[in-house]
């Protein structure tokens, strides 16, 4: 990357202000790029990224990616998307348009600045897997008219516009599935499991475990997670994905339940409440092409995140 900083390279990051939205461009401002940020704070927060707002090389940009955008960049990593069930569920046709329209608003701003343009894709393009660990080679197994289907649906939707537009355009893409990940910066309200769980035993209240805890997850903690993206964005031209981003090391939801209320020291109790429909059962990454391509995999064990992810949300419910 040029080091003048009259030939910086422009970052633009979608959906910026989010969980992992916000670390990515926290990262990429530390490497030295410009950064600019946009979003339209549907889950993200304007405090995930206040602290990077002095920095004169960061910009933020408010605007809904269902419409198109005219910017001049070098790189596009596309986060704009809810990605917890509850928020992704709570206004599903606009979730279709985030994925569909925005892929396609951001594969045309791609194509005519000649961007290199990442996906944030997702483990939910497998639905509930019938294969297991998961592959890139998996086509899947998606309900399309179920209550998930309008972001794993989506989700498949965008990545094959990213190939369309590669082949048919030439449009320089790379695609990441990103499996679970969690880590500061999730909002307390999020829904997701981590996030449910921690804030639930800090204020010893009845843990939410859906079904009977049996179905399992794979948590990858942010930081080694934007390290992977960062990488396969860095990654030669010809490799464009799909490449399987997340944790290997599988568990139990209710193993996590009980390893938060250790890690907590909660008095909560565990609280068992019906499964949701087409909720997978079982997910794991098998992250062997991110090894040979990107020689990457995650460091950080789970135990470890999430006492990094405690400190985050007792720090947040104190009000410190
Ligand atoms: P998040 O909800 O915290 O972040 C999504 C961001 O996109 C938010 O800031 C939100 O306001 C913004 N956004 C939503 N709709 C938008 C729109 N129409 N226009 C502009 N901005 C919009 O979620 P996250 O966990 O940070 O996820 C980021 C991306 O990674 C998403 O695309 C998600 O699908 C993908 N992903 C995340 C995970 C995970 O476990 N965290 C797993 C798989 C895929
Ligand atoms: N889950 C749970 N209690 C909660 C939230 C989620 O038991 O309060 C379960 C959910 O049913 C799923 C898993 O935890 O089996 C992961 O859910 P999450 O919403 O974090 O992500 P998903 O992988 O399902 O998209």
């Amino acid at each position: 990357m040029a080091s003048n900083k009259y030939d910086r390279q422009r970052v633009l990051v979608t959906g910026g202000a989010g969980f992992l939205g916000s670390h990515l461009c926290e990262r990429l401002l530390d490497q030295g790029y410009n950064v600019i940020c946009l979003d339209n704070y549907f889950t993200g927060q304007r405090q995930n990224i206040f602290h990077l707002m002095d920095n004169r090389q960061f910009e933020i940009v408010r605007h809904d990616l269902v419409n198109p955008i005219f910017l001049e960049v070098d790189q596009i990593y596309n986060l704009a998307c809810p990605a917890s069930p509850v928020h992704y569920q709570y206004n599903p046709v606009k979730t279709v348009k985030t994925s569909v329209m925005g892929a396609i608003n951001i594969l045309g701003l791609a194509k005519r600045v000649k961007a290199k343009v990442l996906q944030a894709s997702t483990s939910e393009v497998y639905g509930d897997p019938a294969v297991h660990p998961q592959k890139e080679e998996y086509w899947g197994n998606v309900n399309p008219i179920g209550k998930r289907a309008c972001y794993d649906e989506g989700k498949r939707c965008a990545e094959t516009l990213f190939f369309d537009y590669h082949r048919q355009n030439n449009v320089n893409i790379k695609v990441v599935r990103i499996f679970n990940t969690y880590g500061p910066r999730m909002h307390p309200n999020d829904g997701r499991v981590v996030s449910n769980f921690i804030v639930q035993a800090l204020n010893n209240e009845a843990i939410t475990i859906f079904g009977d805890g049996s179905q399992t997850r794979s948590f990858c903690f942010a930081d080694d997670l934007i390290d992977g993206m960062i990488r396969m964005m860095d990654s030669p031209e010809g490799f464009v994905g799909p490449v399987n981003l997340g944790n290997p090391a599988e568990f139990q939801i209710r193993e996590l339940a009980e390893q938060i209320i250790r890690l907590t020291n909660s008095k909560s109790r565990i609280e068992f409440l019906p499964l949701p429909k087409d909720d997978p059962l079982r997910r794991r990454p098998d992250i062997s092409l991110a090894k040979e391509k990107l020689g990457w995999e995650p460091t950080t064990p789970l135990e470890k995140g999430l006492g990094k992810t405690i400190k985050y949300f007792k720090e947040l419910v104190s009000g410190k």
